[in-house]
């Protein structure tokens, strides 16, 4: 792993002012749960990382008028333990608890868990370059696919593995955007596009752009939700398992993804 700097920026205007600058050698951080793999497994060699958690305050959930606020640094267990959400959000309260483990629950935040990169094997195997990391290919397109989309691929075939994102669209949410100059509001709907040449991220985010805050509308009288979520196994589950990963790569097995 090569060193690099941290910054620790005290606003999110600062923070998005910094990445703006920087452009790709800065790369926002939050619970560090998904970046640090990245960073560890050599998919990205950042020459800083922006620290969003010494940002005060952008841990909370609120209800403001006609809407709840949740801030993009709140943990997703906080999610899980708060009476408002379980009450008036069932499928966002269901679907936090379905993801990860408890440990990453407890570090991971809401900001962090819709800007995380994909699960795909081909992006996070350091020794393939895919479409994603500026290659030529989707080698899911003609290789392993099990977890892959069916429509709409064309560059890159990975599925978003975020699990609040499906609830937070379902609730009809909004995003609050920050830039160094102002923020913006949008659709959680229109958070995500789909693979395009010039464009292979998954977010609409542009270098300097963070996402800020969830507003979520007040929940409406009649409305019921649920989160559904099929697995292989009742424990953690990426679509992935060590047995799913000796069936796709019997030669390198458990090693490159040891920590799993
Ligand atoms: C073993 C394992 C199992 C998992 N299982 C699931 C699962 O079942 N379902 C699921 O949904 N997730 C799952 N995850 C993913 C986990 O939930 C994410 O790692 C976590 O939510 C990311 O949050 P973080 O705060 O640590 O993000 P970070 O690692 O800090 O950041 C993740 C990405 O988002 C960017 N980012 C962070 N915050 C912002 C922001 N405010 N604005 C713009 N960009 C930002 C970072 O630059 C980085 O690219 C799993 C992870 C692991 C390791």
């Amino acid at each position: 792993m090569k060193n690099f700097k941290i910054a620790q920026p005290s606003d999110f205007k600062q923070a998005a002012h910094l990445l703006a600058m920087e452009k790709s050698g800065f790369y926002p951080m939050a619970g560090g749960t998904d970046l640090l793999d990245e960073i560890k497994n050599g998919i990205i060699s950042p020459e800083a990382v922006v620290d969003l958690s010494s940002i005060p305050n952008a841990s909370f959930i609120q209800t403001e008028k006609n809407a709840v606020h949740i801030g993009a640094l709140t943990l997703v267990n906080d999610l899980i333990e708060s009476s408002l959400i379980e009450t008036s959000y069932p499928v966002l309260h269901q679907a936090a608890h379905s993801l990860a483990t408890p440990q990453l629950r407890n570090v991971g935040t809401v900001g962090g868990n819709l800007c995380q990169r994909p699960r795909c094997w081909y992006y996070r195997d350091p020794q393939i370059l895919c479409w994603k990391k500026g290659g030529e290919n989707c080698f899911a397109y003609a290789g392993k696919n099990k977890y892959h989309a069916i429509f709409g691929g064309e560059f890159c075939f990975i599925v978003h593995p975020s699990d609040l994102a499906p609830a937070l669209i379902c609730l009809d949410a909004e995003v609050l955007i920050a830039t160094a100059e102002k923020e913006k509001k949008l659709k959680m709907a229109d958070f995500y596009h789909l693979p395009q040449e010039n464009r292979r991220g998954e977010t609409i985010l542009e270098p300097g752009e963070l996402l800020k805050e969830i507003v979520l509308p007040l929940p409406k009288k009649e409305e019921k939700s649920i989160y559904l979520k099929i697995k292989e196994r009742s424990t953690w589950d990426f679509q992935w398992s060590r047995r799913l990963l000796r069936e796709n790569f019997p030669e390198k097995g458990s090693m490159i993804f040891g920590s799993f």
